[in-house]
């Protein structure tokens, strides 16, 4: 008898296997359905030695000092500053749009942030109600820049036209007056030295934890006892899509070994035009690897596949929220992580989301049993 089964090892369960059984001192079996934990965030070395990101490429960073200390715990850090570019008019220009931006697509010599923001001003189109994924940017920098970076691309990521997708996915990405071209604004902006999983593998070397990879729920649910259940997969698939399904939009990864040392300046470049592919990764950048040869990826968006990205519009927020009242009327099962939740989350979060249920476990069980071990997360 186990006291938890954990459905998915990626984050939101890997920390919260981690949790019970190094705090609560409870037995844990994690499963997946996957031949490897880590989720998502999975590395590996390729057949040349190349390590790389199975399912594309994932940087961390977050602003909260509580994650990244607890995740310090499981791993030493990279310092790495993600940069991207997109490849626009036969130049590859920094995303997010900046002043380098402007002054290599324009030809000009825009030299402070107020010519930089008289530039956007001149173009904007200013809309009173700001509603959708065009609205934003349309309002920000007006139509040519927006058609240009963001229409294309998000057309084919979504399969939508941004004027059909909600605000959230293009406000994301944010339009700077300064040179920063940096991707990400956060305090802590790292990756895990020895890779995603060595980190998960250190989380769950425990003899309080049994991993069992290439099993599915449905394949165990009746076969394994246990008395508590956290469940991290998709919560239509968890109640049978009695509701219907959940539209996830998928990617189909091509992930191509070069027999020379670098493919492109950065790690991400972003395709906006007419190719079949949202964007190309490359590997070494992110980790730092020193190797002959270079791994990199394409990202071709699709409806068939994996879930990776909730679509978010009003329909399916309705959806999400009929399955949202059925979950919470399971006091047994708790569901964390992006799917069971049906929510774009990054790897920060997941974790802050895990550790946040995990307290709520806690607490709960101290209730009951008073003299249960309490020590702050951050220090395992
Ligand atoms: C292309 C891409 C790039 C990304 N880049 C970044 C980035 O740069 N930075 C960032 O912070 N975040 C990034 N993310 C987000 C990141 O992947 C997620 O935040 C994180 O993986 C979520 O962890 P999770 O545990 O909720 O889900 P997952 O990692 O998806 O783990 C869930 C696991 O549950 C398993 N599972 C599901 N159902 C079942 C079942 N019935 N039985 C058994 N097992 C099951 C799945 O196989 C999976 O391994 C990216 C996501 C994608 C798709």
């Amino acid at each position: 008898m186990f006291d938890w089964l954990i459905v998915g090892a990626g984050f939101a369960g890997s920390v919260l296997a981690e949790r019970l059984a190094t705090q609560l001192k409870q037995t844990v079996l994690i499963i997946d359905r996957r031949p490897h934990i880590g989720g998502n965030a999975y590395d590996c070395y390729d057949a040349a030695g190349v390590l790389m990101h199975r399912y594309g490429p994932h940087i961390f960073h977050t602003n909260s000092s509580e994650i990244f200390q607890y995740l310090s715990n499981f791993t030493e850090w990279r310092s790495y500053e993600h940069r991207v570019r997109a490849s626009v008019k036969g130049q590859q220009l920094p995303i997010p749009i900046n002043r380098t931006t402007l002054n290599r697509l324009y030809g000009l010599q825009l030299s402070t942030e107020e010519e930089a923001e008289a530039f956007y001003e001149s173009r904007r189109e200013s809309i009173d109600t700001i509603r959708t994924s065009e609205d934003v940017v349309v309002d920000r920098v007006g139509r040519e820049l927006y058609e240009l970076f963001f229409r294309g691309y998000t057309r084919k990521q979504w399969g939508l036209d941004p004027s059909q997708l909600d605000k959230s996915v293009t406000a994301r990405v944010p339009t700077r007056a300064n040179t920063d071209d940096r991707y990400f604004g956060d305090s802590h902006q790292f990756m895990p030295k020895d890779g995603y999983t060595r980190m998960f593998e250190r989380m769950l070397d425990n003899p309080r934890i049994s991993i069992m990879l290439q099993t599915d729920f449905n394949m165990i649910k009746k076969l394994v006892p246990y008395r508590n259940l956290i469940f991290t997969g998709a919560v239509d698939e968890y109640f049978d899509r009695c509701y219907g399904a959940l539209p996830y939009r998928s990617l189909r990864f091509e992930h191509v070994t070069l027999p020379k040392e670098w493919h492109q300046d950065v790690a991400v470049v972003n395709y906006p035009g007419d190719e079949p592919f949202t964007r190309v990764s490359e590997y070494k950048h992110l980790t730092g690897q020193v190797h002959p040869f270079t791994t990199i990826t394409y990202e071709h968006p699709t409806d068939i596949g994996d879930p990776y990205y909730p679509i978010p519009c009003d329909s399916n927020r309705a959806l999400y929220r009929k399955y949202q009242a059925l979950a919470a009327s399971q006091s047994d099962v708790h569901f964390v992580g992006r799917l069971a939740t049906y929510q774009y989350y990054n790897m920060d979060q997941v974790v802050g989301q895990a550790l946040a249920t995990f307290r709520r476990i806690r607490d709960a069980e101290q209730r009951v049993a008073p003299d249960v071990t309490d020590r702050s997360f951050a220090s395992a």
